[in-house]
């Protein structure tokens, strides 16, 4: 075991190797998500400050990667949508077409109408898309639009893959003037426009609540008959896309775990085995009280992650994985996902994988995505348990934090919250530092309390949830814990 750790811990350097230097130290998250970490009222700041601040785990260390978990993506994403003007010269192009003042009561019952006609066609199709009913599904596609023809299909047959409870599409808004002259011309009819729909789903047996995106959808009409031509007219940056519209999907399902991945050379079914790995890894420690489930998405290439996670392009070259909650603001029982990124799960190696996953996991049965938790305690326990799991020496798993502290730089407190944020220079040392933090709670107190002190600060709605868990789970203060955490530190180190 130590040497296939040993050859996995090479294989991370080795890729950290390929990346330039700046690379190495620096992940790019988009800016969105650090504004509103930083800049969110209290109840918000938590899952927003897990926006910006869930970095790399054991960067440098073992995996020349990074683990990240992303709270709302698609939130900061609609927000864009709606303040995004489809096309700034046109008149008229705001999505919601009742607010525009310009609007005459003639636009305002064109809109009216254009939305009955476009939710009946959804109507129409979410209900083929429940009863399996691929005939009056394809009734609704524009029998012109060819490309989009094989795009629907391929989403028709994708859908038919999943289990799901419950399929929605709601009409929430058009935008007479998104589609140029030429498209329109292209597109034909008596009328064509581009609505945005609220796309909702919901994976039985692993989601609470229904997973909701919003999809553009291009209507046409011709010969008196709406139809459906394109989901993918005009998508903003930074809009996120159900990975089920991105191309062929394959499914595997685990006994905890539900794989869905674009990628045909990946091994869905090893990594629901090792999902499934994981969730009895994260149970044994957390307990039993969460659903013991997780859903994992493996995009085929960097785009198709960017896109499910309504990213900029490029933004998560340097990240594992990433927990995220598909939902547009985050709150407990959104459906969570763990996405991979493919590239990088290539080179990880099967014990880091493993790594990675238990750690993704953690995040999705403790609800960080919308927690009050402190971020060194989310990363550090997140860590504590795939390191339980996946056993790895100190020397590799702390290596940027000993050699700070062999250089004599001592941490002075706890990581703060701006340590864990992308443009950390200290992030490895961020998460090194949170894990034995965790570690030494486990070693001195037990795991049992580890966790209750996790629940306790998660549970709390106060300001002093920390302190109180401090002092009521663990009979200490913040300061007394940092002072005996800074000397096992140094004991570990050698120093
Ligand atoms: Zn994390």
């Amino acid at each position: 075991m130590i040497d296939e750790q040993g050859d996995t811990l090479r294989r991370g350097d080795d890729a950290a190797d390929r990346v330039s230097p700046s690379e190495q130290t620096t992940i790019q998250i988009p800016a969105q998500h650090a504004v509103d970490g930083i800049k969110r009222p209290p109840m918000l700041e938590a899952a927003g400050s897990f926006l910006s601040s869930h970095g790399p785990i054991v960067k440098k260390v073992a995996l020349g990667v990074a683990v990240c978990v992303v709270g709302a993506a698609g939130f900061a994403g609609l927000r864009q949508l709606a303040d995004a003007p489809a096309d700034p010269g046109a008149a008229g192009n705001t999505t919601q077409p009742s607010e525009t003042t310009s609007q005459t009561p003639d636009d305002v019952a064109d809109g009216v109408r254009r939305n009955a006609a476009g939710q009946a066609v959804l109507d129409k199709m979410a209900e083929a898309i429940e009863n399996e009913s691929r005939a009056t599904f394809l009734g609704t596609l524009d029998p012109q639009a060819k490309a989009f023809d094989e795009q629907a299909r391929t989403v028709y047959s994708n859908l038919g893959k999943l289990p799901l409870a419950t399929f929605r599409m709601r009409y929430v808004s058009d935008d007479p003037a998104a589609l140029t002259p030429d498209r329109q011309t292209e597109l034909g009819g008596t009328e064509a426009w581009l609505a945005q729909v609220e796309v909702s789903w919901q994976i039985t047996g692993y989601d609470l609540k229904p997973a909701r995106e919003t999809l553009p959808v291009t209507f046409v009409t011709r010969d008196g008959e709406t139809y459906a031509a394109s989901f993918s007219e005009r998508f903003v940056a930074g809009q996120r896309r159900p990975i089920w519209s991105l191309g062929g999907i394959e499914v595997a399902k685990g006994e905890h775990s539900l794989v869905i991945s674009l990628d045909s050379q990946a091994d869905a079914d090893d990594y629901a085995t090792v999902t499934d790995r994981a969730v009895e890894s994260v149970t044994k420690v957390w307990g039993k009280n969460w659903k013991q489930k997780a859903v994992i998405y493996l995009p085929a290439k960097q785009a198709q992650m960017e896109a499910v996670l309504g990213a900029q392009p490029n933004a998560y070259t340097q990240i594992a994985a990433v927990t995220m909650a598909e939902l547009d603001t985050p709150q407990a029982g959104a459906p969570t996902r763990i996405v991979a990124n493919p590239k990088l799960f290539d080179e990880l190696g099967k014990q880091g994988r493993r790594i990675v996953l238990t750690h993704e996991t953690t995040h999705v049965a403790s609800t960080a995505t919308a927690s009050p938790v402190p971020l060194w305690l989310a990363e550090g326990f997140a860590d504590y348990v795939a390191f339980t799991a996946v056993s790895v020496q100190d020397e590799s798993a702390a290596k940027e934090l000993f050699k700070a502290i062999r250089a004599g730089k001592v941490p002075k407190a706890l990581p703060a919250p701006e340590a864990f944020a992308a443009s950390s220079a200290d992030l490895p040392v961020a998460y090194e530092s949170g894990w034995l933090a965790c570690r030494l709670i486990a070693e001195r107190e037990g795991q049992s309390k580890l966790v209750k002190f996790y629940r306790a600060v998660h549970a709390s709605k106060s300001p002093t949830g920390l302190a109180d868990a401090f002092r009521t789970v663990l009979g200490t203060t913040e300061q007394e814990f940092t002072a005996d955490w800074q000397k096992y530190l140094k004991r570990l180190a050698g120093v």
